[in-house]
């Protein structure tokens, strides 16, 4: 059975370990790699078991150990074409770093398949990820895009497990001390989805059999986790969905949360 142990999340960097009977992939590496690997070891788990990182863009908080990591033995790295163009010409890739290009088709390792589906943000071509493991568990990261396409949804749709993000409340956003811009892009559709948003499709995937949730990439400025949660919450409440009876919810914090165990 898998495990995921959400080991960083949110604009100082993020970083999740989906393992399956001892090996496991990264999906996105956005701290340095010490602190990656220290996070990992806290939970016994060996550098030798990453067997892939997987990119979802080229923003500084999803790749800033990738260099390092990248260099470890055995470790395949893969990522759209338009990110790895994007990643060299920011020179963020390791010397003699080959990045895989994965498409729509997706790549399966010996232990799980990965998916790739797009969302959208404001970088060159991001990407989201579906896990299927080999008993069949589908876990889901959608983060870092402005809105729920029909892509992203069909993708998420029937996964066990989704993380969602749940970026800023809007009303803190609007009212907080961001530039006019900067609060534009946040907004924006290619910026990043508020709790209101996240808990809209959070209810969807409730009802199509989701059962666990982890709201992430949560905004340190405009956003409190308990207020996400309560968000999410009230809105379950109002169509007679329980917590921890019909469905599991771990909001993350920057370093990350509890492992989840399927
Ligand atoms: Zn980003
Ligand atoms: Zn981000």
């Amino acid at each position: 059975m898998p495990t995921l142990y959400p080991l960083f999340s949110g604009s100082k960097g993020n970083a999740y370990f989906l393992r399956q009977s001892g090996e496991g992939i990264l999906i996105d590496c956005g701290r340095s790699a010490k602190q990656i690997l220290a996070s990992l070891q806290e939970q016994n788990i060996p550098q030798n078991a990453i067997k892939a990182i997987f990119i979802t863009h080229e923003h500084i908080d999803h790749v800033q150990g990738l260099k390092k990591l990248s260099s470890l033995a055995g470790v395949k790295v893969y990522a759209s074409a338009g990110t790895i163009r994007a990643l060299e010409e920011k020179n963020l890739i390791g010397e003699k770093k080959e990045i895989i290009p994965i498409d729509k088709k997706g790549t399966e390792l010996d232990f799980m398949k990965i998916t790739p589906f797009h969302i959208s943000h404001d970088c060159a071509d991001g990407l989201g990820y579906k896990v299927e493991t080999s008993d069949g568990r589908k876990t889901a990261f959608a983060t870092d895009t402005g809105v729920i396409t029909r892509e992203i949804s069909s993708a998420l749709k029937g996964c066990d497990t989704v993380v969602l993000e749940s970026n800023h409340d809007v009303r803190m956003l609007q009212n907080g001390s961001y530039p006019y811009i900067l609060k534009r892009r946040i907004l924006s559709d290619s910026g990043h989805l508020s709790n209101d948003q996240c808990t809209e499709t959070a209810v969807k995937l409730l009802k199509s059999g989701t059962t666990r949730l982890f709201l992430a990439h949560l905004s340190e400025a405009n956003n409190f986790p308990e207020l996400a949660e309560q968000t999410a919450v009230c809105r379950f409440k109002q169509e007679k969905m329980k917590k921890n009876v019909d469905y599991k919810l771990c909001v993350l914090g920057v370093n990350g949360g509890k492992r989840a165990i399927y």
